[in-house]
């Protein structure tokens, strides 16, 4: 029996792979990947070994989870190393607590190796610092959940939806897979109680040659054209481009942000 390793591919940038995740793969014979890992990194993969893409693109499934969880399962029993290639980190928004508990069931060794997830890369992209501690003391990944209607379709409806209160003026929001449709975003943003004019970035393709970055205010994201995927949004004041903004807003909101504080650390861990 082989070992599988869950490896994190980074934003796109194959210079942003981890030193252990380049060697793993120059041994690699054998690679499931997702469609989000770019090709740079797949060009680093030896032509000699097998490529599979088990990614999903737009509704179009190509293979199901579980049938993921039997390959890996079985490529294990025939190669010495099974490479899982994921997008940024592994264990974020990647599916990979199904694959571990399958892997465990099946008694197959693994070990996972972390990646460059998509916020710290667009975060560099965009040149911002997402616990600016003039602007923020606390950052929450997330990922955008549509409405109750949509939830047959959502991938994420199994998981608690987003905890609003948790979210004070010192918060920096990063949203993972924001959708096609902003304005529902900027909405929901807006009735969570995130003020109009609070700046907003969207960091599209981050550290790929076509990356895109658009600075914009909750309100005005309702208008703002789709970039193209991957993409993600950050939300909160660290995102704003004067530091003057910062300091002043920051002063003005202290208050909210304690009391958040005072009801995280009375919560159960
Ligand atoms: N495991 C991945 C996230 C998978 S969820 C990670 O740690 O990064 C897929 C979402 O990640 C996309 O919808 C998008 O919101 C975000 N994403 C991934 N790569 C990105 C990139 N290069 N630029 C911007 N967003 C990206």
């Amino acid at each position: 029996m082989g070992k599988v390793y869950l490896i994190g591919a980074g934003p796109g940038d194959p210079e942003l792979l981890t030193v252990k995740a380049a060697r793993l793969l120059e041994r690699a014979t054998v690679v499931l990947h997702d469609s989000l890992v770019s090709r740079e990194v797949l060009a680093l993969i030896p032509v000699a070994a097998e490529i599979v893409d088990v990614g999903k693109r737009a509704g179009q499934k190509l293979l199901t989870q579980d049938e993921i969880n039997s390959l890996l399962v079985s490529y294990a029993a025939r190669h010495e190393i099974v490479i899982r290639l994921k997008g940024g980190d592994p264990t974020l928004f990647g599916r990979a607590g199904e694959e571990i508990e399958a892997l465990r069931e099946a008694q197959v060794s693994f070990e996972i190796v972390p990646g460059i997830t998509a916020a710290l890369g667009a975060a560099a992209a965009a040149r911002i610092s997402l616990t600016d501690r003039r602007a923020a003391s606390q950052l929450v990944i997330t990922t955008y959940s549509r409405g109750e209607d949509a939830a047959n379709s959502d991938p994420f409806a199994a998981t608690p939806s987003l905890n609003w209160a948790a979210i004070s003026s010192n918060t920096t929001l990063v949203l993972y897979m924001p959708g096609a449709d902003y304005s529902e975003v900027s909405r929901r943003l807006l009735a969570a109680g995130q003020p109009e004019d609070l700046s907003c970035v969207i960091v599209s393709n981050a550290t790929r040659p076509n990356q895109q970055i658009r600075h914009t205010t909750v309100a005005a994201l309702a208008t703002v054209d789709k970039l193209p995927a991957p993409a993600l949004l950050i939300v909160g004041r660290v995102t704003a481009t004067q530091i003057d903004t910062l300091a002043s807003v920051g002063a003005q909101h202290a208050a909210p942000h304690v009391r958040t504080m005072e009801a995280l650390s009375s919560k159960p861990q």
